[in-house]
């Protein structure tokens, strides 16, 4: 059960330490802390040897008042129903903060989509898709790449429910190939995202990105897309860490390279002698840099790391990468300005939204169009968290959460609770 999870836990920390900064009726922060609904399916797979495999499929909803469910969906063997519900708690204070018309929920399957052939993984997708579709739609709830899943994913998915339900229905899932009514700009969004909060974040401390250092952990979709941003805006990415280790190279990256590498290869390991510049996890946070970006997964950073982290800006790329623990003491380091989960990789579902809506309306944007409503409406929300923050005294995750937390739970409180 998802209470036993220590990230739900996370979130619900988080949740509570901004309750009293709200003025709202108490019952509804109680609606708040558990999902609105949870949908668990078992889904059986005919894999390439013949037999049967039974895996677990879960859809959180955590909440549906600020319009349909928006959240990735996860596969991987980590997966289990605490991790799926933090994460669709997140998604509730995310959508809300940067304002977009969407409740929070959150998918995940239990599989590991490394091991799994094209067909198996398609079969797994589809039968998937064909459980929950009870469950979901475009004025329901919109699923969306998240880790282990990627725009084919999205593809069998919208054709699975388009085939399912007799109409062409593209607006039921975001993250799309392009050239089945996805979007330009999706891949890049988060990680685009992530660097124009970067940008925001040093102008506030007098940084200039030209020549400053930078770490990334992580080198999916997120990860990736932020190293090479940061490398065109002429910053040293001089650490990367991904699941074959934590490399470390101090005169900086070719990143360029390295992107390339890892579509061949699909890891980083025989990258141009990078066993070489192999480090522990903890020699990897503690590295000196001017900005830090964990992008991975969530709980990467414990009190110990937050300790010793070395570096100005801290921009999480992942959801929920620091722990409430770490938050204690990032609390108390002022050397260190934080851009929140919430905010930072808010682009991602962004730039969902505009997919959306682009699929409800049949009208398509320019990848300039899109890039230029993912800057106004993240570099918005940035300044609002900011001066928010500046005029409560408030560090910028209690701000962001006090903002997105409030949108929801006044929402709730204004349409009252039937019966
Ligand atoms: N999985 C992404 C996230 O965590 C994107 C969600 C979406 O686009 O709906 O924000």
């Amino acid at each position: 059960m998802f209470e036993n999870s220590p990230f739900y836990h996370q979130a619900l920390a988080q949740l509570n330490s901004v309750e009293d900064k709200i003025d709202l009726p108490k019952g509804v922060f109680e609606r708040l802390r558990v999902p609105k609904r949870t949908i668990t399916v078992s889904i059986p797979v005919r894999m390439d040897n013949g037999e049967t495999k039974m895996f677990l499929g879960t859809r959180v909803q955590h909440s549906l008042t600020s319009g349909p469910g928006k959240g990735g969906l996860r596969y991987s063997p980590h997966v289990e129903a605490g991790e799926v519900t933090a994460l669709a708690m997140l998604m509730s204070w995310k959508c809300a903060l940067v304002n977009l018309p969407f409740g929070g929920a959150k998918g995940g399957i239990n599989c590991d989509p490394a091991k799994m052939s094209l067909g198996e993984n398609e079969r797994l997708t589809r039968r998937f898709t064909q459980e929950i579709t009870p469950f979901i739609g475009p004025n329901t709830d919109v699923m969306a790449p998240d880790m282990g899943t990627n725009e084919q994913t999205m593809a069998w998915i919208y054709d699975t429910y388009s085939t399912m339900t007799g109409v062409n229905c593209p607006q039921i899932i975001t993250g799309k190939p392009v050239a089945v009514f996805g979007t330009l700009g999706r891949r890049t969004a988060t990680g685009f995202g992530v660097v124009y909060c970067i940008e925001e974040a040093a102008k506030e401390c007098g940084l200039k990105l030209t020549n400053s250092t930078a770490v990334v952990q992580g080198f999916g979709n997120v990860g990736s897309v932020t190293a090479q941003a940061l490398h065109d805006r002429g910053a040293k990415v001089i650490g990367i860490a991904d699941v074959s280790g934590n490399y470390i190279r101090p005169s900086g990256f070719n990143v360029p390279a390295m992107i390339a590498h890892m579509e061949k290869h699909r890891t980083l390991e025989g990258f141009e002698n990078i066993a070489a510049d192999k480090v522990t996890k903890e020699q990897f946070f503690a590295q000196q840099c001017d900005i830090m970006v964990p992008a991975a997964m969530e709980m990467q950073i414990n009190g110990e790391v937050a300790r010793n982290l070395k570096c100005r800006i801290l921009a999480e790329g992942a959801n929920g990468p620091c722990t409430a623990d770490a938050d204690v003491h990032l609390r108390e380091r002022k050397d260190i300005f934080l851009i929140p989960d919430i905010l930072c990789n808010s682009g991602g579902v962004i730039v969902s939204y505009f997919e959306w809506v682009q699929g409800i309306q049949m009208y398509f944007w320019s990848a300039e169009e899109v890039d230029n409503k993912l800057q106004q409406l993240i570099r918005r929300a940035f300044l609002t968290t900011s001066q928010f923050a500046k005029r409560r005294g408030y560090d910028m995750r209690t701000a962001a959460l006090c903002l997105g937390v409030f949108k929801v739970a006044n929402e709730k409180h204004q349409r009252g609770l039937f019966p």
